[in-house]
């Protein structure tokens, strides 16, 4: 898995990509970009810029696989190219690396196809058919289990079957998009009977986002051995989250307008190529946990199929915005931390004949770390409201309140590999509608 593409010392003749946080030549995430209002068109990330693709295939520079995957990633959603698969995503990524190292003899050609980020609106990157959210981060399933559940916090099924949802496709909205808070009907423990009316405990929550290849139209399941080549790459997800709703209407049938509001993802998809240095083996269970069940143990899925990358999520109030004041991190935990791999979703999401299609949206559910400072949702961090979280503005939060906006990074770091980024998952909390406008 790990080539040229990934050699630490690899420098491109695009500076400001030399030590760039997220997008250095070695990460080269695609996504779907306009430049002031023109129609969105595939391209990829390399430090401030983004080369645009259609206009790179029309230099006649690539050649191959990789020339047929530019013009499948042209125009519009991605989901074509998502759906070509490894070999065509791979051969893409090794030529764009030549052309845009500092040993390139193409720059005059390729520089003419390079666009300022500045200047550009990223969009979803694919048409979403379908949304599924998973339940993954173990220490946030036993968090929040503890606040419904204090002598039973992990339901019997959770350490057998990676337990998922089916989410909302529609209302995926990319990083930047404002959020407004849902109105919905709640009823606190205390009430006698329910009321309708915005959301008093709103909450985000820290998950990676996986974006579906091939998939299996057939409805085939696809075996834990194949699984990883269904994965076209990753992202970044909040799923927005109004605990108080969520409370009142969770039983029996799960989530349901608690998270179908939105759900906010980063613009750019990381590939597994990208993220081939930042791999390592599926953390061992605890002892005494069961093994997953034949169907979802694979050899190389335990040995190379889990993740190594922080994630972090920062909050800025609108008075620290006002006065200047930076983000400030309010958790920061790892994919490591995922009970099960995304090869298992993908096998356990297929194994009854579900079919899963190029674009398909999964999210791991929200990982959190096992320590109070690597909480991936407010709920976890306040203990359910009860300790709030002090900001450096002197503020303090239960939950969210209007104008906060919520950040989500990630970053793949390792000895002797150039780290990468994934970009910003952002967005603002707007007020809810009132309820005579609702
Ligand atoms: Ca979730």
């Amino acid at each position: 898995m790990i080539d040229e593409t990934h050699d630490p010392g690899l420098q491109s003749w695009v500076t400001s990509a030399n030590g760039h946080p997220d997008f250095p030549i070695q990460n080269l995430p695609f996504g779907l970009f306009s430049v002031e209002g023109g129609e969105p068109r595939g391209g990829v990330a390399i430090g401030d810029m983004i080369v645009d693709l259609a206009a790179l295939q029309g230099t006649g520079l690539l050649t191959g696989a990789a020339d047929g995957a530019a013009k499948a990633a042209a125009s519009g959603p991605l989901n074509g190219f998502l759906g070509l698969g490894r070999e065509a995503r791979v051969a893409l990524r090794r030529q764009l690396s030549a052309l845009l190292t500092v040993a390139s003899q193409a720059r005059p050609q390729v520089e003419a196809c390079l666009v300022s980020a500045a200047r550009c609106a990223l969009h979803l990157p694919a048409r979403i058919g379908d949304y599924t959210d998973f339940y993954v981060g173990i220490h946030h399933a036993m968090n929040v289990g503890r606040q419904f559940r204090p002598d039973n916090p992990l339901l019997p099924n959770y350490k057998h079957v990676p337990i998922g949802y089916h989410g909302r496709a529609s209302s995926v909205r990319p990083s930047g998009i404002p959020v407004r808070r849902p109105n919905g009907q709640t009823k606190p423990p205390e009430a006698t009977e329910p009321s309708f009316g915005p959301s008093r405990r709103l909450d985000y929550e820290l998950e990676l986002g996986i974006w579906i290849g091939p998939g299996n139209p057939d409805g085939r399941p696809i075996s834990i051995d194949e699984a990883s080549a269904h994965i076209a790459g990753y992202c970044l997800l909040n799923d927005w989250s109004a605990r108080d709703i969520q409370g009142w209407e969770y039983q029996p049938l799960g989530p349901f307008l608690a998270k179908n509001f939105a759900t906010t993802v980063s613009a750019w998809i990381v590939t597994p190529e990208a993220l081939a240095p930042f791999r390592s083996a599926q953390p061992a269970r605890p002892e005494g946990d069961p093994q997953p069940l034949p169907y979802l143990h694979g050899g190389d899925d335990q040995a190379n199929g889990a993740l190594d990358i922080e994630l972090e999520v920062l909050l800025l109030s609108e008075e620290m915005r006002a006065r200047g004041l930076p983000a400030q991190r309010i958790g920061l935990s790892s994919t490591r931390h995922m009970y099960w791999t995304p090869a298992q979703l993908v096998t356990h999401h297929t194994c009854n004949g579900c079919d899963l299609g190029p674009g398909d949206l999964l999210g791991t559910g929200t990982i959190s770390g096992p320590t109070a400072d690597s909480c991936g949702s407010i709920l976890e961090v306040t203990q359910g409201g009860k300790t709030p979280v002090r900001l450096g503005s002197g503020e303090e939060r239960r939950f969210l309140e209007d104008g906060d906006e919520v950040i989500l990074r990630a970053r793949g770091v390792r000895e002797g590999c150039a780290p990468i980024g994934f970009g910003e998952c952002r967005a603002i909390v707007l007020p809810a509608l009132s309820e005579a406008t609702a």
